[in-house]
């Protein structure tokens, strides 16, 4: 693997839901720009928010650093061109949204009747089967594997411990600056060049939940519910990480 400290942004490859994708004059790179789109219940609310791409980008970038010194191998590779974006590696995604959960909120609620707020024993772990025609359905590992064959066994077994350490990581970071990770979700791929499993996506407030003691929360439920100015709270997401570093 080489040690790239900078590339040429080419052409845009993919505009994602909150992501554009470019190439760069690195065939196993590519660098993607956190945009300042917002969407929730699989692209039927749409919005554009004001500085969250600058927030998802620092943010993400700050825990994916993190999670490289604790071993975690991640598509992060350097700066972008400008302050919204990052140098990843070229990765072969694997299609599952891996779900990590310290406290009950959101869909895990409504699945199974219980109350918002109820702190788990130990982080829990789901997997759903990214596919938006289907509704990204809950899926087994061994469905997964055996079934539908979009992940290796030992990938499934890396993603699991992975995805652990991944949360006490982020937990730890957010705890620093006063607030709880509630859940979140991270995606992984097969790095292109070297064939191996790399955490990419993003970890931002757009794909975990986080509160503060009083229960306010600084992530995508403030859009998702209509819970206040979503751009402000990006925002002070942004200030509390920044100014308590
Ligand atoms: N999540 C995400 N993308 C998805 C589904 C969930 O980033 O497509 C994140 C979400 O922001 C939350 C966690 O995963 O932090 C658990 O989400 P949940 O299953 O409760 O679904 P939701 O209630 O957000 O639809």
């Amino acid at each position: 693997m080489q040690n790239v400290t900078k590339v040429t942004r080419g052409e845009k490859l993919y505009e994602g839901k909150a992501n554009t994708i470019y190439a760069t004059d690195n065939e196993f790179l590519l660098e993607l720009e956190s945009t300042n789109r917002i969407s929730a219940g699989n692209g039927e609310k749409r919005d554009v928010v004001e500085g969250k791409g600058l927030t998802n980008n620092a943010i993400s970038t700050a825990l994916f650093k993190l999670f490289e010194q604790n071993g975690i191998p991640t598509h992060y590779v350097c700066e972008g061109s400008n302050e919204f974006s990052k140098v990843v590696r070229k990765a072969k995604m694997i299609p599952l949204e891996v779900i990590g959960r310290f406290i009950a909120a959101g869909s895990f609620c409504k699945r199974y009747n219980i109350p918002t707020g109820k702190v788990f024993k130990d982080m829990t772990f789901e997997l759903s089967y990214k596919d938006d025609s289907l509704g990204d359905p809950f899926i087994s590992e061994t469905a997964a594997a055996y079934g539908l064959e979009i992940v290796s066994e030992e990938s499934l077994y890396d993603i699991e411990y992975y995805t652990y350490n991944i949360g006490m990581c982020a937990q730890n970071f957010f705890k620093e600056f006063g607030l709880t990770l509630v859940d979140f979700k991270v995606e992984f791929g097969i790095d292109c060049e070297t064939g191996e499993l790399i955490l990419c996506d993003e970890f931002s407030p757009d794909t975990c939940r986080l509160w503060d003691k009083y229960g306010n929360s600084y992530d995508k439920d403030v859009f998702r519910k209509d819970l206040g100015n979503v751009s402000e709270t990006y925002k002070a997401l942004l200030n509390i990480v920044q100014e308590n570093k």
